[in-house]
């Protein structure tokens, strides 16, 4: 048998000031998509090892994977799907498709981007080819992606620990569909609903009760099922939670199951909203708590969440009210680098941090600073989520600013693992603070060490303060932008 393997993933922010190009994801064909990604405990590593029997040929059609930035530029976007069908045609014929994408692609001109691939792939593929089809957690799920794949199975876990295990239960489910069994079909509830994905962790708190009474719920004719939370960042109409189930012949049964699930997961709204300290008030606690370190995040500048990174609020706020404290962050400002690169280590120079791309929540901020390395920036994954991936922050600096050593770099920079700090010399135990940038993904990999965790509250492009995102083309009512009443 001749299986077609393909993975592309973007998160998009419609929000974001910095619109995503080709060039952000990397794209690789053919053997190349073998060569870079076997190995890895991400979803094409998985389609790979699943794959792996003496009567199957992989065949790799192509891969991506981008930082969430803005909409793909429409050209671009255009050129991506003319790869995709040029690709396709020339792997055919093939038995069945393992497709991993992330559900909340947007590019200019498609909201639903990962749907507008599935009908490239079903246009090339034709309809009677079985396709089982991952999306992550946080995908903004609709009926086109159901319609164009057989079976959709979305990650169930965040922080995302299980990327790899989605990848080879839909790997099962293809080899059980080639293997004579009848062809499943998927089901979608919609929720009308944006939470934060700061409160949307699945080992506890309102989403773990929700995915607990799903799986209390699965019967025999549920072959599998997933619960979106979507994530908050994107202005358009077809918004919103979404659970779903895979069945092969059970639609009434189906559809019962997605809106009782659907209806605990309304139920619990207003359990998912949060409340942070201001940037000054978190780094008081800190201080306090006992150990080190302890973390903070300022998710409203997450870069795996579409915002730019170039927030120098902590480092502000760090210098101004906890002098003498050591701490460390990471912020993106290209100029910055640019301006140190050439700089031996124990230069020391003045310059301007942050403020470099969202004109509207961040200011820039001058410093005196001693560089203490440059590097390329390049760190492989060593946590638990992406686990093996090889990503880039571009070209690096560490800059000593006070008692705080700030890592600047000139892409965004994936902050979820530790290993971002550690592979530029920064050890995060000797610090009393560190600051991270991220909504909830950073918590698997911290946790162990940190004395302490606190989220703060400043103004970004992805606030978790879902009221104030200036929504216009969401369709409405939606929670928590509208009070209304939803019976599944
Ligand atoms: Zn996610």
């Amino acid at each position: 048998m001749r299986i077609g393997i393909l993975g592309v993933h973007q998160e998009c922010n419609t929000f974001s000031p910095t619109p995503t190009t080709l060039e952000d994801f990397h794209i690789r064909l053919g053997r190349d998509v073998l060569d870079h990604w076997r190995g890895t405990r991400v979803e094409i590593g998985g389609f790979i090892d699943v794959l792996n029997r003496p009567d199957i040929e992989i065949v790799p059609i192509l891969s991506g994977w981008a930082i969430t930035k803005g909409r793909i530029l429409e050209p671009e976007f255009a050129r991506m799907k003319q790869m995709l069908a040029e690709s396709l045609r020339a792997a055919l014929p093939l038995d069945g498709m393992l497709i991993a994408l992330h559900g909340a692609m947007c590019s200019e001109g498609a909201d639903d981007a990962e749907g507008a691939l599935l009908e490239v792939v079903r246009g090339v593929t034709g309809p009677s080819l079985p396709i089982c089809l991952t999306l992550d957690l946080h995908a903004n799920v609709t009926e086109r992606m159901c319609r164009l794949a057989d079976a959709v199975i979305g990650y169930r876990t965040y922080p995302h620990i299980d990327l790899y295990e989605t990848a080879t239960t839909a790997g099962e489910m293809l080899l059980r569909i080639l293997a004579g069994d009848p062809r499943p079909r998927t089901f979608l509830q919609k929720v009308p609903m944006i939470v934060p994905g700061e409160n949307m962790q699945t080992a506890y708190g309102p989403f773990a009760e929700v995915w607990s009474y799903a799986k209390s719920l699965q019967t025999a004719e549920i072959d599998s099922f997933s619960i979106f939370g979507v994530q908050a960042w994107m202005d358009i109409a077809e918004m919103g939670g979404a659970v779903l189930a895979v069945t092969k012949r059970e639609e009434a049964k189906a559809r019962q199951f997605c809106r009782m699930v659907a209806k605990l997961f309304w139920d619990l709204r207003k359990d998912f909203e949060v409340h942070f300290p201001s940037p000054e008030a978190a780094i008081k606690e800190a201080v306090e708590t006992p150990g080190q370190p302890v973390v903070l995040s300022e998710s409203s500048d997450s870069p795996t969440a579409g915002s730019p990174g170039d927030s120098s609020e902590m480092l502000r706020a760090l210098l101004q009210a906890a002098p003498g404290v050591p701490a460390t962050l990471w912020l993106r400002d290209e100029a910055a680098v640019e301006r140190v690169e050439q700089s031996q280590a124990g230069a020391k120079l003045r310059v301007s941090l942050g403020g470099g791309y969202d004109k509207v929540n961040r200011r820039p901020l001058t410093v005196d600073a001693e560089v203490l390395r440059v590097s390329d920036g390049d760190f492989v994954m060593t946590g638990s989520q992406y686990t093996g991936m090889k990503t880039s922050m571009g070209r690096a600096a560490v800059l000593q600013v006070g008692a705080v050593t700030v890592l600047v770099s000139k892409l965004p920079a994936i902050n979820i693992d530790p290993q971002l700090f550690r592979s530029q010399g920064i050890e995060p135990n000797e610090k009393k603070i560190v600051v991270v940038k991220s909504c909830n993904a950073f918590r698997n990999e911290y946790m162990p060490f940190a004395a302490k965790i606190l989220m703060v509250d400043t103004p970004g492009v992805s606030t978790p303060n879902i009221r104030s995102i200036p929504f216009r083309h969401v369709s409405r009512p939606i929670y928590p932008l509208d009070e209304i009443e939803f019976n599944p």
